[in-house]
Order: C-alpha cells, then sequence, then structure tokens
C-alpha cells in the first residue's frame, strides 16, 4: 500500500483521513465541512510570516 504515505490529517481537529469520507481543500483532508470552513476562518487571523 504506496497510498498509506500520502494519508492525509485534518488540520483543525486532527482526525485521520478516512476513504470515502470527508473533503479535500486545498491539499488538506477535513473530515466534514465544519473543519472546512473553520480553517478556512482561521486562515486570514493566522500570522502568516512577519507580525
Ligand atoms: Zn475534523
Amino acid at each position: 500500500m504506496v497510498f498509506g504515505i500520502f494519508k492525509k490529517k485534518d488540520p483543525v481537529c486532527g482526525m485521520k483521513e478516512e476513504k470515502g469520507k470527508g473533503i479535500y481543500f486545498g491539499g488538506n483532508w477535513f473530515c466534514s465541512d465544519n473543519c472546512k470552513d473553520k480553517f478556512e476562518k482561521d486562515k486570514p487571523n493566522k500570522p502568516s510570516c512577519c507580525h
């Protein structure tokens, strides 16, 4: 199983990728719309480089 290496993790809640479930967005995997929305909302608030 080569694909094991590419297993993603939900960056919001930390849940491991489950095949056939969740949403792929922006190179990340999210377990649900909720987490995707959270990630999207959090993005602009995060200091990306120089703050
Ligand atoms: Zn999640």
